[in-house]
């Protein structure tokens, strides 16, 4: 007889399990007993699920990176103990947790799914029923040696699942609300949960779990546009304290190629913050070396970060520099692929 699936949810909050406030006519979080209790058919599943809810469940636009350790930690804690893990989240920042969480937990062998829903579980039309049991049975699927299907952090939504560090937030009112633009689905959900073998993460484990609680959040998004003063971004990059800047450039990795700009970057830079190029564009990479433009930025030290999502970009930053490592090592290792989330 095969065992009973193991599968631990962690419950943050977000619109899946939240109810209208009747004084203010405004959906706030609400707890796991009241969503478990609308999806009487989780029991047809026939897994063990038990479960750990935030305190105070949150609106994701609350989350931030104690939230981030909160749920490592208790993954950390429940690692050998269960086959997966399901993450209930807002969606709002879903896909910086499930970048930020990619990065934490090094060595990660088994499913992490993210998932929420636009519209309450306790609602007629809800998306959060079909998404909580999609994402269980994805935590629980297994190959055809035993081992977990997915052994990495992915997000569940709808018809997709993703690279969870490849996701962003495409629509606010979609049941399609994610895209992964420069990576392929790692599972098409129809009729059955077709998942393709070839895109999912297979890299090498060395050894167990190891959690990276520090995140560094000295960081910020410096998007350009047409116009943007001298004044603005030198103030921008000499904020106090700033370690790391993400520069959302234009094109394939293109910024005004003013004296100005390029020096105000290149002193940044000279006093160690660590600045990454990627692109506004929704699509494709930044190429330092196709356009002048881009070559200067290059030149100046600024370390390309090819086709990194906004959500990765960031996360990444805050964890190399949460790990303590000098700007030329965080440089190093922001243009190397670490859990699949760019193509060099
Ligand atoms: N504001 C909500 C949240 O991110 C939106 C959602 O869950 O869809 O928590």
């Amino acid at each position: 007889m095969t065992q009973r699936k193991k599968i631990f949810i962690i419950y943050t909050g977000g619109t899946i399990g939240m109810i209208e406030n009747p004084e203010l006519h405004a959906l706030e979080p609400f707890d796991f007993d009241h969503l478990i209790d609308n999806v009487p058919k989780i029991k047809m599943l026939d897994y063990e699920i038990s479960n750990f809810q935030f305190a105070k469940p949150i609106d994701s636009s609350a989350m931030n990176p104690s939230h981030w350790a909160e749920i490592a930690e208790v993954i950390e804690q429940k690692y050998d103990e269960v086959d997966g893990f399901v993450v209930l989240h807002g969606t709002d920042t879903m896909a910086y947790t499930a970048s930020a969480l990619s990065f934490m937990l090094e060595n990660l062998n088994k499913p992490v799914i993210v998932t929420g829903s636009q519209l309450p579980i306790g609602e007629v039309r809800t998306d959060g029923e079909e998404n909580l049991i999609t994402a269980l049975q994805i935590a629980a699927a297994e190959d055809e040696n035993g081992e977990p299907m997915v052994r990495e952090v992915a997000i569940l939504f709808e018809n997709y699942l993703w690279r969870g560090n490849r996701s962003t937030k495409s629509s606010a009112d979609n049941f399609n609300a994610f895209k992964s633009n420069n990576y392929p689905e790692l599972a098409r959900i129809g009729l059955d949960i077709n998942f393709k073998r070839e895109y999912l993460w297979r890299g090498k484990v060395e050894g167990k779990l190891k959690v990276k609680y520090p995140m560094d959040t000295n960081v910020m998004f410096l998007t350009l546009f047409p116009g943007i003063s001298e004044l603005v971004v030198r103030h921008v990059l000499s904020t106090p304290g700033i370690k790391g800047v993400v520069l959302k450039s234009f094109g394939a990795g293109n910024a005004p190629n003013e004296a100005w700009f390029l020096d105000v970057v290149r002193q940044a830079i000279e006093r160690g913050v660590v600045v990454v190029n990627i692109t506004q564009c929704t699509n494709g990479c930044v190429m330092p070396m196709r356009y002048v433009t881009g070559k200067e930025l290059s030149d100046a030290g600024c370390v390309s970060g090819y086709d990194l999502t906004s959500e990765a970009a960031i996360t990444k930053l805050m964890y190399l520099l949460g790990q303590g490592l000098s700007a030329e090592e965080v440089k190093r290792q922001m243009a190397t692929s670490l859990c699949g989330e760019m193509t060099i």
